[in-house]
């Protein structure tokens, strides 16, 4: 999941107004091997059933409160390929004007994708869009307390079923595609840390006392490393 942070991305953010008490569920922290482990596929008749509407709810609830803005369901011990995610108006408010437009960043309800699958957008040449990958800092709060900067696809369209189990597809730019190439890479097991800059890891406290409100070509520049 990403945590909100300043404006890194990831699993996480301000929590909505509307958020609803702090559940006791806890999030798993790196180390855990629920982490490293490749979930499974959802069973399309398990996602009307009692059970699998409760871990839709909790994941939503659990994000909420953290507050991150996605969160995918290994982070709660749950080795299912579920994610949800959000970014809210409110979190808009918390940002400067760089910060939306230099990320891409957007307002978006509620989503929830059961087995999801990702595809890069824009190209069908993976190299091409490997050469254009933006590049933010990220955090994530199943690695609470760091950040680090992340080259994403620019964009992505992810299909899979909602939480009725309709197939949707979602095709997005910007600090959305950015969150879904986040959790959906939790499903395999994968974290940001595997794909940052490593010269860049932090603490949040660090990148925000050095780097809030600054241009990415500023930051970069401030760490050597290459735009
Ligand atoms: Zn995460």
């Amino acid at each position: 999941m990403i945590p909100a942070l300043f404006s890194l991305v990831a699993c996480g953010g301000p929590a909505a107004p509307t958020a609803p008490t702090a559940p006791a569920t806890p999030i798993v922290q790196v180390g855990d091997p629920v982490l490293r482990s490749i979930a499974k596929p959802v069973d399309p008749r398990e996602i009307p059933t009692p059970a699998f509407q409760a871990l839709v709810a909790r994941m939503i609830a659990v994000m909420r409160a953290a507050p991150g803005v996605g969160l995918a369901a290994p982070q709660i011990g749950i080795p299912l390929r579920v994610i949800v995610l959000e970014d809210n108006a409110e979190r808009m408010k918390t940002l400067n004007p760089l910060e939306i437009s230099e990320r891409g960043r957007v307002a978006f309800a509620p989503r929830v994708f059961v087995n999801p699958v990702l595809h890069v957008a824009g190209s069908d040449e993976v190299g091409d869009a490997a050469a254009a990958k933006p590049i933010f800092f990220e955090g994530c709060l199943s690695v609470s307390g760091f950040a680090g900067l992340v080259r994403r696809f620019p964009e992505v369209e992810v299909s899979g079923l909602d939480e009725h189990g309709a197939p949707q597809t979602w095709r997005v730019k910007g600090w959305p595609a950015r969150i879904l190439q986040h959790e959906v890479d939790h499903l395999n097991g994968t974290l940001y840390v595997d794909r940052m800059e490593t010269r860049s890891f932090t603490t949040q406290a660090h990148a925000k006392e050095r780097f809030a409100g600054k241009p990415i070509a500023e930051i970069l520049e401030s760490l050597g490393i290459s735009p």
